[in-house]
């Protein structure tokens, strides 16, 4: 897979196939985002404003980062990453400046997506409990949020498990006026993303999925990627009694026998 280097780590390029379960998510971002950022000239062309500011709301765990990679990713957009709460408590007016400085490096290397997670914690409600700090911020964000301009090709995706919780204003036609719901997945969701994270991965004939997905009611994406890989520790774990650490790489006959097996996924 191609590697890209994002704040001095290095990951795949997340695509559509790595979601499970969110096809019609999936389907309602590309046409709210991808599509107007690889093609602004339809939207030139019928004289309407594409979207500037998309929030996801779902309970934690469910993929909204991840979606919001795959769709930079997909649309061929550089990808700025905002953790609410990194942005919060630093010196007075440094989180101003902070999010200023984000917005002017993602126009200037558009076609952009602003992606910031948790914002809820850097755009509460305002009221008589907000402080000054939390007001000036959610003010400029707004302020930014204005100053967009279409043809910047920039679109700020923004992700909340608290939609109640943010700054009404945020919600406003031009900011994030349009909403998508990043729900839970059901059983044919499960299958699909126990089956993207065991890709690749040896599965013993006692391995079924199938059942796997029908007794996970409740579980999101982080937690069957969480059993996952405990069901792969297992499986090393089963196989350390033959293995010579001392050897600088483990023979190959050895490595053909581990598989995860039904077992390993009991934990
Ligand atoms: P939070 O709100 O807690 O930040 P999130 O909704 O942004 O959570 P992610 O960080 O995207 O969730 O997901 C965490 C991990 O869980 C992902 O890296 C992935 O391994 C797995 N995961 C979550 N949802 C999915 C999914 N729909 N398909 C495949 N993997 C998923």
């Amino acid at each position: 897979p191609e590697f890209t280097e994002q704040h001095g780590e290095r990951r795949a390029d997340v695509t559509y196939d790595d979601l499970g379960g969110l096809k019609d998510t999936i389907d309602a971002l590309r046409e709210m985002v991808e599509l107007p950022l690889r093609h602004p000239e339809l939207f030139q062309r019928l004289g309407v404003d594409p979207p500037k500011g998309v929030l996801l709301h779902g309970p934690p765990g469910t993929g909204k980062t991840r979606l919001a990679r795959a769709v930079a990713n997909e649309s061929d957009a550089q990808f700025f990453h905002i953790a609410g709460p990194e942005v919060m408590g630093s010196a007075y007016g440094e989180s101003e400046k902070k999010l200023r400085e984000l917005f002017e490096e993602a126009a200037q290397a558009a076609p952009s997506i602003i992606f910031i997670d948790e914002i809820d914690s850097i755009a509460p409600k305002r009221g008589q409990v907000t402080g000054e700090a939390e007001k000036r911020l959610v003010a400029q964000l707004l302020t930014l949020m204005d100053g967009l301009e279409p043809r910047q090709n920039l679109v700020v995706i923004a992700a909340t498990n608290r939609p109640e919780a943010i700054d009404e204003a945020l919600r406003r036609p031009g900011r994030f006026d349009r909403e998508i719901v990043v729900g839970v997945p059901d059983e044919r969701g499960r299958r699909e993303i126990l089956g993207i994270h065991t890709r690749g991965m040896p599965l013993d004939g006692g391995a079924d999925l199938d059942e796997l997905a029908r007794r996970t009611y409740g579980f999101v994406g982080a937690d069957l990627a969480a059993l996952v890989r405990e069901a792969a520790l297992e499986a090393v774990r089963r196989i350390m009694p033959e293995l010579n650490l001392d050897e600088a790489t483990i023979p190959t006959e050895v490595l053909d026998r581990l598989a995860v097996t039904g077992n390993d996924f009991e934990g």
